[in-house]
C-alpha cells in the first residue's frame, strides 16, 4: 500500500494505492453523511461490500451500467436524491465504479450546494490509472462527449486492485491501452512493461503498474491542473487517431482504440524520422501483446476527417503527440493531406499482413 499526494493550488488530494486500501480507508469515511453513487453491474458484484463497509442504511444511487447513463437525466436524478436524503454541505459523495460513475458523481459533487466532499473508489483499471485522478468530471450532452463538466478534485481516491478480479477481459485490455500509453511517456513504466510483457494481466503486475501510472499522472496534474500549459497534453499520446477511430468505428473500447491509434501514429513518427525504428518496434510489441491483430481500415480517410476536431489542433493542421525515445514524446503538426496519406499507407501495409 502506498499513498500519492496531489497538491494543486485549489486542493489537496490523496490517492491510496494497492491491495487492502479499500478495507483500510473506506470504513474511515464519515458514515452518517455519505451518499454512494454506483452502477448496476458494480452494485450486483459489490452490494454486500457497500452495506458491510458503509452500513445498511447508506443512500445508494444506482445508474444503469454504460456510457449512455452519463447524461443530464441521471445527473438531475442524483442531485434530487441527494436533496431528498437531506444531504448537507458537509456530506461526502462516494463514486464507486468505473469512469462513468466517477464522471457523473464527480460532477454532482461539484454542483450540489456549490460543492461537497468527493471520494473516488475506481473499480475499473481505466478509472484507476486515468480518470479517477486529475479532477475532470463531465456528462455527455446533445450527442457531444464530456461537454458539460468541471474541474473538481476528489479529496481521496482509493485505488484497490481487488476490484479488478471481477472485471471482464475487454475492460482489462481497455486499461492496458492507457497503461502502455504511459509507457511511452515514462521510462520507469516502459521498463516495467518490457520486463513483464508476457505477464501483463497478472494481479501483482497490475497492482505495481497502477501505482506508477497514478504517480505519473499526479505529477502531470500538479504541474498543469487545468490542462493549460501543455504538460497535460502529453497524456493525449495516441489519442488523436485513437479518438477518431473510436468515433468512426466504435466497436472497440477506448483504451484499445488508443493502442491502435498509437500504432498508426508510431508509423507516422518513424516515417518522419522522429522516432527510431528499434524503439518503435519494442513499443509495437507491447501494443500487440494486448491487441494481437491491429486492424486495417479501407476507409481510414473518413476517420482521419474526425481528427480535424481534436482539441489540440489550433489551425488546419493535425496535432499529434508521438513517442520520440524512451520516456520522451514530441508534439508534431501535420497538414491534413499528409496525415491521411500516412494513415492510408500504414493501413495498406497491415492489410498485406506486414
Ligand atoms: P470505464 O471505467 O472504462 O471508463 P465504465 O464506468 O463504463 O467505463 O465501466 C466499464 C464496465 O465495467 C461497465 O459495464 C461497468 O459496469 C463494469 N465494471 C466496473 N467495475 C467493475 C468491476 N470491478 N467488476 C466488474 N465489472 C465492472
Ligand atoms: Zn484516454
Amino acid at each position: 500500500m502506498k499513498d500519492i499526494v496531489i497538491n494543486t493550488p485549489l486542493q489537496k488530494s490523496t490517492v491510496h494505492c494497492g491491495d487492502g486500501t479499500f478495507e483500510k480507508y473506506a470504513p474511515g469515511l464519515p458514515k452518517k453523511k455519505l451518499f454512494v453513487v454506483t452502477d448496476s453491474n458494480v452494485f450486483a458484484w459489490y452490494r454486500q461490500e457497500i452495506w458491510r463497509i458503509f452500513g445498511d442504511n447508506v443512500p445508494v444511487y444506482i445508474i444503469p451500467a454504460g456510457e449512455t447513463s452519463k447524461n443530464m437525466r441521471y445527473l438531475t436524478a442524483i442531485l434530487r436524491e441527494m436533496l431528498n436524503h437531506g444531504m448537507m454541505r458537509n456530506c461526502t459523495v462516494v463514486a464507486f465504479g468505473g469512469g462513468v460513475v466517477g464522471d457523473i458523481a464527480g460532477l454532482a459533487a461539484s454542483l450540489y450546494m456549490r460543492g461537497v466532499h468527493l471520494v473516488q473508489i475506481p473499480t475499473t483499471l481505466l478509472a484507476q490509472v486515468d480518470s479517477s485522478v486529475g479532477g475532470k468530471t463531465a456528462i455527455d450532452f446533445d450527442g457531444v462527449k464530456n461537454v458539460i463538466g468541471s474541474f473538481y478534485q476528489p479529496e481521496e481516491v482509493i485505488a484497490d486492485p481487488r476490484f479488478l478480479k471481477t472485471l471482464p477481459d475487454r475492460e482489462i485490455r481497455c486499461g492496458l491501452g492507457e497503461i502502455i500509453k504511459y509507457g511511452a511517456l515514462d521510462g520507469t513504466i516502459y521498463n516495467l512493461l518490457i520486463q513483464n510483457i508476457g505477464n501483463l494481466r497478472s494481479h501483482g503486475f497490475l497492482e505495481e503498474i497502477t501505482y506508477h501510472c497514478i504517480k505519473h499522472k499526479a505529477d502531470v496534474v500538479t504541474e498543469d491542473e487545468h490542462d493549460l500549459n501543455g504538460r497535460r497534453k502529453t497524456l493525449n499520446l495516441g489519442h488523436t487517431t485513437g479518438h477518431a477511430l473510436e468515433l468512426c468505428y466504435g466497436k472497440k473500447s477506448h483504451g484499445e482504440c488508443v493502442l491502435i491509434g498509437m500504432y498508426y501514429e508510431l508509423y507516422i513518427a518513424v516515417k518522419l524520422n522522429i522516432c527510431g525504428k528499434s524503439y518503435a518496434e519494442r513499443l509495437k510489441a507491447l501494443i500487440t501483446a494486448v491487441i494481437k491483430k491491429i486492424p486495417y481500415y479501407d476507409d481510414i480517410a473518413n476517420a482521419a476527417e474526425l481528427a480535424r476536431f481534436d482539441k489540440k489542433n489550433i489551425d488546419s493542421d493535425v496535432s499529434l503527440i508521438v513517442p520520440e525515445s524512451e520516456g520522451r514524446s514530441a508534439e508534431i503538426k501535420l497538414p491534413m493531406d499528409k496525415y491521411v496519406e500516412l494513415l492510408v499507407e500504414c493501413s495498406a501495409l497491415l492489410k498485406e499482413g506486414k
